[in-house]
């Protein structure tokens, strides 16, 4: 298919719920693709933030393709080693207790948030149900997760929303103190707002939260969709923050590229849910568990020191470069703000040198594999720096 013919259907027959980009991948590997023309691209998006392992990883098309060919699907009824193997994985590498699948982000939260209302109800009654989220934050798309998402252009047309979310505003926490009553049952955060500009939460105001949350029996609910599974060069960005959530989200970059979501228990929440409670036909599926499985056991100590590496290295190539206003996020989740030039126009003149960039607000996000090779890493900043370059003249 050309990318005339592929633009044409879409015109034709998609929802125009994206302004797609003019791009038709054929194939890739690693950090790199080519389009329908044969044209080579670096890749510093991963989807948005799906692709961990890359393109086509060898193990985890072997093992995928492997499960595809056993079992493809068995109904929740019933075990399945690669859905058991990856919750077993998960608890390990981030010290919570037990899982419940979903599959995508906003279905993971969909789980927390209804997990937190069940904890607090069960305990103080059905007046405590409500959740703070915070101003900027991104949480999805279903009407409770849109709901919670703090940014009220988001909002517009699809009231009315679910009742029991209030916003307070991000690294303020007298703010938060303010807007916590006997009604609080859960304080919902991502550590790096990703969507909303890749702006990190002050390392203090998480410490305060966890304290309140812990002194008040209010649950700390960490949203890692987009900042989970080794991105930030942590296997979750809260274990760089030191504290422990009494819920987790996850999605994104746990299956590199199969639709899965998360939601991890701590210790307060691991028996929350019993049968009947909650539940999807999809979760937990064999095929996208297989991939999963690939994605953890790669996430030891040394990869994920790996992306803190080349994050830093990133990082630094770029603060010191032409038309940079500032760098934020951490590990391979980088946020770029131009002084001059607007960041789509940036994501465009990229693409037509050959790299894939993200945006997020008024930046230029960056959210590459986290297999990325030194030299996939160079080539694109290269192109990266000379677009910022132009942008500024
Ligand atoms: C992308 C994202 C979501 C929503 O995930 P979907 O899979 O698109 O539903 C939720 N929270 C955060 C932080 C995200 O980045």
């Amino acid at each position: 298919m050309t990318l005339q013919e592929a633009m044409s259907l879409d015109q034709s027959y998609v929802a125009h719920t994206y302004g797609r980009a003019p791009f038709l991948p054929s194939h890739g590997r690693g950090a790199t693709c080519w389009d329908c023309d044969g044209k080579q691209y670096i890749d510093f998006s991963s989807g948005i933030g799906v692709t961990s392992l890359g393109f086509a990883d060898p193990e985890w098309v072997a093992a995928v393709s492997k499960q595809a060919g056993e079992y493809a699907h068995i109904c929740n009824y019933y075990y399945s080693a690669p859905g058991e193997e990856t919750a077993k994985l998960l608890c390990e590498k981030s010290g919570m207790k037990k899982v419940l699948f979903a599959n995508s982000g906003a279905e993971a939260n969909e789980g927390m948030i209804k997990t937190a209302r069940k904890y607090s109800q069960e305990k103080y009654g059905p007046e405590r149900s409500e959740i703070i989220t915070l101003v900027n934050s991104f949480h999805g798309r279903t009407v409770t997760t849109l709901t919670a998402t703090g940014q009220p252009a988001m909002h517009r047309f699809f009231y009315p929303f679910t009742p029991g979310f209030c916003y307070a505003e991000a690294n303020n926490f007298e703010d938060l103190l303010a807007k916590v009553s006997g009604h609080t049952a859960g304080i919902m955060v991502e550590m790096i707002q990703g969507e909303g500009g890749v702006v990190p939460l002050e390392a203090g105001f998480v410490k305060k939260i966890a304290a309140l949350c812990k002194e008040r029996d209010i649950l700390l609910l960490v949203d890692e969709v987009q900042t989970g599974n080794g991105r930030t060069g942590f296997f979750y960005s809260y274990q760089a923050f030191g504290v422990e959530p009494d819920i987790v989200s996850t999605a994104k970059g746990l299956g590199n590229g199969l639709p899965i979501g998360a939601v991890l228990f701590g210790e307060k929440t691991e028996n929350v849910l019993k049968p009947g409670d909650h539940g999807t036909t999809f979760g937990m599926n064999p095929i996208v568990c297989a991939g999963a499985k690939v994605v953890l056991n790669r996430m030891d100590d040394a990869f994920l020191k790996e992306v803190s590496r080349k994050g830093e290295k990133l990082k630094k190539a770029l603060e010191g470069a032409e038309n940079v206003a500032s760098v934020t996020g951490m590990g391979l989740m980088l946020g770029v703000l131009p002084k001059q030039g607007d960041a789509h126009e940036i994501f465009d003149r990229c693409r037509g040198k050959g790299l894939l960039v993200l945006t997020a607000k008024d930046k230029v996000r960056l959210l590459p594999p986290l297999v990325i090779t030194d030299a996939e890493l160079e080539q694109g900043t290269a192109i990266l720096k000379q677009v910022l370059k132009e942008a500024a003249s």
